[in-house]
């Protein structure tokens, strides 16, 4: 296993098991996770698959059951209450999906960015400085006298960024960042996203539902029954003309015992159950359905 101080994230088998009264539900069963330092990258997910959960684990605001859970540095299963408090205020920045959970409405938006900042004792000067600039970075600068109620969704989304990222963090995490916006100012807090990414290089994480998300990020993990299962890159290659053109890249997820989740559209496919055939050629593996003999009692 590769050191820490090579990776942003690091999960590693990561379990999270909720029990509610004598009910146990796995939210993460297995989850392997790496992020480098200065990616953006989306986590995607149907409903349920343990999004939040993961994201509750990486802000160090719930532990995981099993497993192990590294950010910058900070291993986040044996952390005291001390640098827990210091993790949340310095390291990990946070948007969440509810607006109103950002921003608190009676501040304005510029006061709003300066408050992580008061509450860790950062100066007068230096907050007003570092208000005005996070607030030009998001391309708010001429709102930042407004309040929530008098700014759009996808403008208190970027807000809830810029106040996120006033202390300075290794890692901002979004939980459905776009779940209130339209399409328009989706595509515009995802641009937000990259020119924050580019200019302060923090590492960022995006978890949504929603598929369409991975056309605006290089990389894409697919959580499927908290477990990571697939992966698109998207990567500028030279077309045949000698023109750059952008090419998606599917990969499945191998963990570390070999397990391999087929994508379901090709299980349907070739009608594939139970069990497979497995080839071994001298470059790839083949897979088959399983040829049903007579005798075979087991269906
Ligand atoms: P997502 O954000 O991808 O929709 P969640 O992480 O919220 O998924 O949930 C994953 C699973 O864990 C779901 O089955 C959900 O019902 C369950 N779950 C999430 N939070 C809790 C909790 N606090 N107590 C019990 N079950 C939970
Ligand atoms: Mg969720």
């Amino acid at each position: 296993m590769p050191s820490v101080g090579h990776h942003a994230i690091l999960c590693d088998n990561l379990v999270k098991i909720y029990k509610v009264a004598d009910l146990e539900v796995v939210a993460l069963q297995g989850l392997d996770l790496v992020v480098e330092p200065g990616e953006l990258i989306a986590v995607v997910g149907a409903s349920g698959s343990g999004k939040s959960t993961l994201q509750n684990i990486l802000g160090g605001v719930d532990t995981p059951t099993a497993g192990r859970v590294e950010v910058a540095g900070f291993d986040l299963t044996s952390l005291d209450e001390h640098r827990r408090t210091h993790y949340r205020r310095r390291i990990v920045g946070f948007v969440w999906q509810q607006t109103a959970r950002n921003l608190l409405p009676y501040l304005t938006a510029a006061e709003n960015v300066e408050l992580p900042m008061t509450l860790d004792g950062v100066g007068r000067a230096e907050r007003a400085r570092r208000t005005e600039e996070l607030l030009a970075l998001v391309g708010l600068a001429d709102r930042s006298g407004h309040r929530p109620d008098a700014l759009s969704g996808g403008e208190q989304q970027r807000v809830a960024v810029a106040t996120a990222l006033a202390n300075g963090p290794s890692v901002l995490l979004a939980d459905e960042p776009t779940g209130e916006l339209d399409t328009h100012s989706s595509n515009e807090l995802f641009e937000t996203l990259r020119v924050v990414n580019r200019e302060t290089c923090v590492t960022i994480v995006v978890l949504t539902h929603d598929p369409l998300v991975s056309e605006q990020v290089q990389r894409t993990i697919l959580i499927r029954d908290g477990r990571s299962a697939a992966e698109t890159l998207r990567r500028l290659a030279t077309g045949p003309e000698g023109e750059e053109q952008l090419v998606a890249e599917e990969l499945a997820v191998l963990d570390r015992t070999g397990r391999l989740q087929l994508p379901p559209d090709y299980v349907a496919a070739l009608s594939l159950e139970r069990r497979v055939r497995l080839g071994l050629e001298h470059d790839h593996i083949s897979i088959w359905p399983q040829e049903r003999r007579e005798g075979d009692g087991d269906r």
